[in-house]
C-alpha cells in the first residue's frame, strides 16, 4: 500500500491472518479527513493492549483506514469487531481483512460517519451489564482524526451521562488517540496549566488515563504534533447526575474567564440585575471559595457548583434560559 508515494507496508500476519497480504494500491491520505496512518505494528499492538482484555469481547474500531490497528485487534480474536470508516476507498482493504479473519471473528464493516453510528444495532447481541457491576465486554478503540475526536468525546460523554448508545449496555470502555495537548487536557488535575472545561467534563463522568505518547514521526504522513493514547472508563458513580447541557453551560461560563477570579465568570450565569444576589449565593450554596481561578477548582467542587446552579434555577426559572453571549450579541446589534 502506498500513501503520498510512500511505500507503507506489505503485511504478514500471525495465526489466522498468516496468509493475508495487503495488495499494492495507491491511496492518497485525505487531509480533510485528517488521515495520518500508523504503520508500526508494535505501536498498534500497544494501543490495543491499552484497551485491556478484548479476547471474545465486542469491539468497535473508529476510523480503521487501511487497517493497521484493525489487524492488532483481530490478532486478539474478539467475538465481534465492527469497524466504522468514513472513507469508502478503504473498503476493499478492509474486506480483505474480513476475509482473512474468516470464521475466527465476526467482522462487520460500516462505511459511514461514527457520529451517526447506532451502537445499539451493532452490539445487539452483546450482553448488557449492570451500571454498578463489572463493565460489559464492549470496547471502543480508535485512532481518530483530531478534528473529530474532541467533538466525539463530548458527544460520548453526553451519551454516558444518559446511559444511552454504547453505554446502554453498561460502562463501555474507550481507548482513543488525541493530539498530545488534548490528551494532557483530558487528564489535567486541579491547578495544572492544561486544566480546562474538557478536563472537568471528562473527569466528572470517567476515570481517565493518558497511557502513552506516540511521536508524530510514527505516522504517515507525519502530523505536526505528537499523539496521546487515552483510556476513558465511565465511573460507577459520576460526580454529577444533572442534565449534561446544564453542566456544560456552567463549565463553559467559568472557563471563559480562565485567568480571572471565579466570581467574574460565575456572574455571567445570571441576568445582570440578579448578579449581586445570585453570584455569592452560588458559591455559598456550593461551599466553594470564589477567590480562586477556574483551573484551581476541583472536579468535586465543580459538581457542587452545578448542583447549586440547579437549585438556583429551580428558585428562579428565568436563570436557566439566560445566555450571556446572546445578551452580548443583542447589545452589539
Ligand atoms: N486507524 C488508522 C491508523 O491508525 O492508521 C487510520 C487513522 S486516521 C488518523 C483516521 C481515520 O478515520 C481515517 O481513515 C479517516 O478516513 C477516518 N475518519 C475520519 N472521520 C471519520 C468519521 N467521522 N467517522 C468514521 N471515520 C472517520
Amino acid at each position: 500500500l502506498s500513501i503520498y508515494g510512500y511505500s507503507i507496508y506489505s503485511v504478514k500476519q500471525e495465526n489466522f491472518l498468516d496468509d493475508f497480504e495487503v495488495p499494492a494500491t495507491t491511496t492518497e491520505a485525505l487531509r480533510q479527513l485528517s488521515q495520518n496512518f500508523l504503520m508500526d505494528e508494535r505501536i498498534t499492538d500497544k494501543i490495543v493492549k491499552a484497551a485491556g482484555k478484548i479476547h471474545n469481547h465486542f469491539v468497535c474500531e473508529v476510523g480503521p483506514g487501511p487497517g493497521s490497528i484493525t489487524r492488532s485487534i483481530l490478532k486478539k480474536a474478539p467475538k465481534k469487531l465492527v469497524v466504522v470508516e468514513k472513507d469508502a476507498r478503504f473498503l476493499p482493504t478492509l474486506e480483505l481483512l474480513k476475509e482473512a479473519s474468516g470464521s475466527h471473528v465476526d467482522m462487520v464493516i460500516e462505511i459511514g460517519d461514527i457520529r451517526s453510528y447506532n451502537f445499539e444495532v451493532g452490539f445487539e447481541k452483546a450482553p448488557s451489564s449492570d451500571w454498578f457491576g463489572a463493565p460489559p465486554p464492549i470496547h471502543l478503540i480508535g485512532n481518530l482524526p483530531f478534528s473529530v475526536s474532541t467533538n466525539l468525546i463530548i458527544r460520548w460523554l453526553e451519551a454516558i451521562s444518559e446511559k444511552k448508545s454504547a453505554w446502554s449496555f453498561g460502562r463501555t470502555s474507550m481507548t482513543l488517540t488525541f493530539q498530545k495537548e488534548v490528551a494532557e487536557r483530558i487528564v489535567a488535575p486541579v491547578t495544572h496549566k492544561q486544566r480546562c472545561r474538557l478536563s472537568v467534563m471528562c473527569q466528572m463522568w470517567c476515570d481517565v488515563d493518558h497511557k502513552f505518547t506516540i511521536p508524530g514521526k510514527a505516522f504517515v504522513p507525519k502530523p505536526d504534533v505528537d499523539v496521546g493514547v487515552v483510556t476513558l472508563n465511565p465511573l460507577k458513580y459520576p460526580l454529577v447526575n444533572l442534565p449534561f447541557k446544564m453542566v456544560e453551560k456552567v463549565l463553559r461560563t467559568f472557563f471563559n474567564t480562565r485567568q480571572k477570579l471565579c466570581n467574574k465568570g460565575a456572574d455571567r450565569l445570571f441576568p445582570e440585575e440578579m448578579r449581586g444576589e445570585l453570584g455569592p449565593k452560588l458559591f455559598s450554596l456550593a461551599d466553594v471559595n470564589y477567590r480562586v481561578r477556574p483551573f484551581e477548582i476541583t472536579t468535586e467542587e465543580y459538581a457542587r457548583i452545578c448542583f447549586a446552579y440547579k437549585l438556583i434555577c429551580e428558585e428562579h426559572p428565568e436563570v436557566e434560559d439566560y445566555n450571556f453571549r446572546a445578551t452580548k450579541k443583542t447589545v452589539a446589534v
